[in-house]
């Protein structure tokens, strides 16, 4: 899940990536706080995790997109046109905005 948060010194938003679903398995990895480095400033910043907020992967929709449109040139060719071939990037984009508000969601009790 790529997680954003900004910068306390010069409020730019910054990006953090990780391999984890959701904020406890986050917490069970770094712990409830984070010490983050601004990509802009350089000032290190310290975010408690639920501060963190999820950023849908879009990327995922662009690619399930690009495969839809080699599908559909293939299908082209064979004088074939699925509907279906539309919904793969539509599917994609939407399943990546809901694993980011389900992410946002959740939020670590303090310990
Ligand atoms: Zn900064």
């Amino acid at each position: 899940m790529k997680l954003s948060y900004y910068c306390k010194s010069c409020n730019k938003k910054n990006f953090y990536q990780t391999k984890t679903k959701d904020r406890f398995e986050l917490q069970s990895e770094v712990g409830n706080e984070i010490n983050l480095n601004c990509t802009n400033c350089g000032t290190i910043n310290k975010k408690h995790i639920n501060r963190l907020s999820a950023e849908p992967n879009r990327l995922y929709a662009i690619y399930g997109l690009v495969i839809a449109a080699i599908v559909i040139i293939f299908l082209w060719e064979l004088g074939y046109i699925s509907g279906l071939t539309f919904t793969i990037p539509i599917y994609l984009y939407f399943d990546a905005e809901k694993k980011a508000s389900d992410y946002n969601k959740i939020m670590v009790s303090r310990k």
